[in-house]
């Protein structure tokens, strides 16, 4: 009303005022503006669905409400899996999930969640932000009108809950393991067979036995799935997982349909909730491991469960393995090869530096 008010004055005022005032046509309609974001986690899933749902959030509040966003849990609009489609054809206006959920779309889409043996999440963010990244992930999503955004990161994961122990590569072979992505392909090559599940069916596969193993993500996101229940034997490090990016889409006419304040609210919230998840999940996942590992006594409960580290050669196999998959990748088109030489390149550089600082520090830390 008051916007109205105000151009109407600025009308009988004269044509340049009416000009100096002149508002986009989307702030001009009555009410906010609604979109809906789908999501591929279960309705508020600790770390995943709430760093979604804060997006959300903060979106309403930077834009003073003029831009609504209602986020749907997996299942509510769309199935986990049917995320990128819906926000590709508009039923949605923006989804919530991970990049190597769309490998089958495209190969490359890969690179831009998590990479075996690749980089970290303070890595990632450094070559999406500032290393050319991000540019060629737009530039993959361009002809599925789509623009794509980090909207969250878990750190290093965990390398996943195991039936039985693995002590060296020969207990790979055979075993059935819930593992998306490039990681899948790795441990197919090891002699396992990967399996791909949305998270919220994860628990029951692993409690029936349809899977030996499963991954998912850390300490926090497992325990709230009760994935202690299932298995034993809680192993580390989550080589496949290194720094996994959560993907934010949106559709791409959608977006240009906003005037440009609120198209800089939206990115620049995303880019608020990129930084804010990996805060969260590194803050939780140090209190659920403890949980986790504790055992219960004086009436505090605790799970008992064993961390195991993976031994060094199946780490080392596995390494070898994901060099091969990763640079297949590459042969898929030009533009997977152009994504691997720019991510390579970026992982070269930065682990000269990173071995002497952030993991020569680390080491210097625990000696
Ligand atoms: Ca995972």
């Amino acid at each position: 009303m008051q916007r109205r008010v105000f151009l109407k004055k600025g009308l009988v005022g004269g044509g340049a005022v009416a000009a100096a005032v002149a508002l986009p046509e989307a702030t001009l309609a009555e009410g906010p503006i609604h979109w809906k974001m789908a999501t591929t986690w279960p309705k508020n899933f600790p770390g995943l669905g709430t760093g979604a749902n804060y997006l959300a959030s903060l979106i309403e509040e930077m834009s003073g409400g003029r831009l609504k966003v209602k986020v749907y849990g997996d299942k509510e609009l769309v199935g986990a899996f049917e995320v990128f489609d819906a926000v590709a054809r508009g039923t949605v206006q923006m989804g919530h999930g991970a990049a190597y959920y769309w490998k089958g779309k495209h190969p490359a889409t890969q690179f831009f969640a998590s990479v075996p043996f690749g980089l970290t999440a303070q890595e990632m963010n450094s070559w999406l932000y500032h290393g050319g990244g991000l540019a060629l992930w737009t530039e993959l999503y361009e002809p599925f009108g789509l623009i794509p955004s980090p909207i969250g990161n878990t750190g290093v994961q965990m390398g996943g809950w195991f039936n039985k122990e693995i002590r060296s590569v020969a207990d790979l072979q055979g075993l059935k393991m819930r593992i998306p992505g490039l990681g899948g392909e790795v441990l197919k090559r090891a002699g396992g067979t990967p399996v791909s599940l949305p998270g919220g069916e994860i628990f029951l596969a692993l409690q029936s036995g349809a899977i030996d193993a499963t991954e998912w993500v850390g300490p926090y996101n497992d325990l709230a799935f009760g994935l202690h229940k299932a298995a034993k034997f809680y192993y580390y490090p989550g080589w496949h997982e290194p720094g996994t990016t959560l993907e934010g889409l949106i559709n791409k006419k959608a977006f240009e349909a906003l005037p440009k304040d609120l198209q800089s609210i939206v990115l620049n919230a995303c880019k608020v909730a990129n930084q804010d998840m990996l805060a969260d999940l590194t803050a939780r996942n140090n209190d659920a491991l403890a949980q986790l590992v504790q055992q219960s006594a004086h009436g505090k409960e605790g799970h008992g469960v064993r961390v195991l580290k993976f031994p060094d050669d199946v780490l080392k196999k596995l390494r070898t393995l994901s060099e091969e998959v990763v640079a297949e990748v590459a042969t898929s088109d030009a533009i997977s090869q152009k994504v691997y030489q720019s991510y390579k390149g970026f992982r070269e550089k930065v682990a000269a530096w990173h071995v002497i600082s952030e993991q020569a520090y680390l080491n210097a830390r625990t000696l």
